[in-house]
């Protein structure tokens, strides 16, 4: 058995678990991170990692591995955290050389979403698996690609994964990474609520208008999927397009790959069947047969207590790929 420490790095809340490859979690922590100074939180980091270690029994020397779940972009290589979106203060923080300095044993550096996927390998929905993709779906589009038993991570750039960047529209709708057309500018959230924004004064009577009091910036998934359930008009025909988007990226996904399961985050386990049942009416128009049938579509295992496992996958991944570690 091995324990390992988990920091999950998030724009709002940053967690600390403390568990072991089982998936027993022995403590955890968490803090505020909106607006947050690395100086002040990195030296939290390390007198709460060592609060949860003693406060279990344990001593820093137990603990087989660390792991960083961290949002990009980021220098993965090198472990440092260049200029994360929803950290404004966090700009070159060298986080990975820190904790390893501080903390005194092997660590990781790790993009969240895939953090996601190996936690749901070892804990979740994903165990078991040799082949399988995690979606994060949610106010954007992450993904975690699991192949041939081992995380891919692809070349320099460590940024295979990107699904939700994938282009699927010829100059298609604008994302926030740059380009046109792609995944995330259709089925993210963020990227949702930008465009019923735009598009709401050209709707007067769709009950949006009124579920929003009237303003824009009030417009979120949580009110399309409100005004969808009482089959508001355009509410189904942005769900429709919703759905016809996701099921085209999930069919590339499952013609390149072939997995045995895609696991699905956030939006799918919180609104449910109305949410991933069109998708799988429009699936096959966008993959082979075979795989689509070899494949099970499935909500996450984890769901909200995913950020507790996301480093703790990290580091028990990190042992696996070095040989320190049978799962
Ligand atoms: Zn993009």
């Amino acid at each position: 058995m091995a324990i390992l420490l988990g920091f999950d790095i998030g724009g709002t809340k940053l967690g600390i678990g403390l568990g072991d490859n089982n998936g027993k979690l022995y403590g955890t922590s968490r803090c505020d991170n909106r607006n947050t100074d690395p100086a002040v939180i990195l030296p939290w980091m390390v007198s709460e990692s060592k609060r949860l270690v003693s406060e279990a029994g344990l001593k820093m020397s137990d603990v087989a591995a660390f792991g960083i779940s961290a949002p990009f972009p980021a220098d993965a290589a090198r472990g440092i955290m260049t200029k994360p979106t929803n950290n404004p203060l966090w700009r070159n923080v060298p986080i990975l050389d820190y904790l390893k300095d501080e903390l005194k044993i092997p660590g990781c550096f790790e993009n969240d979403a895939n953090c996601g996927a190996l936690a749901e390998w070892f804990f979740g929905a994903g165990k078991g698996c040799r082949d399988f993709i995690y979606l994060t779906l949610s106010s954007g589009i992450g993904g975690g690609i699991i192949a041939a038993d081992r995380l891919v991570r692809g070349g320099k750039a460590l940024s295979a994964g990107e699904v939700g960047h994938i282009c699927i529209q010829l100059n298609g709708r604008k994302c926030s990474c740059g380009m046109k057309g792609c995944y995330e500018a259709y089925c993210g959230g963020v990227a949702l609520a930008a465009r019923m924004r735009e598009e709401i004064a050209g709707h007067p009577d769709s009950i949006l208008n009124e579920l929003s009091g009237n303003d824009p910036a009030k417009l979120d998934m949580h009110l399309l999927e409100k005004a969808y359930r009482a089959n508001d008009a355009y509410a189904a025909a942005l769900w429709e397009e919703m759905s016809l988007r996701n099921a085209q990226a999930f069919g590339l996904l499952i013609n390149i790959f072939n997995p045995e399961k895609l696991v699905l985050g956030t939006l799918a386990w919180a609104i449910g069947d109305i949410y991933t049942d069109p998708i799988l009416k429009h699936l096959p128009e966008f993959c082979w047969e075979e795989p689509r049938k070899a494949c099970q579509i499935v909500c996450s295992g984890l769901k909200r207590e995913i950020g507790s496992y996301a480093g703790i996958a990290a580091a028990m991944n990190y042992l696996k790929e070095n040989g320190k570690l049978e799962c």
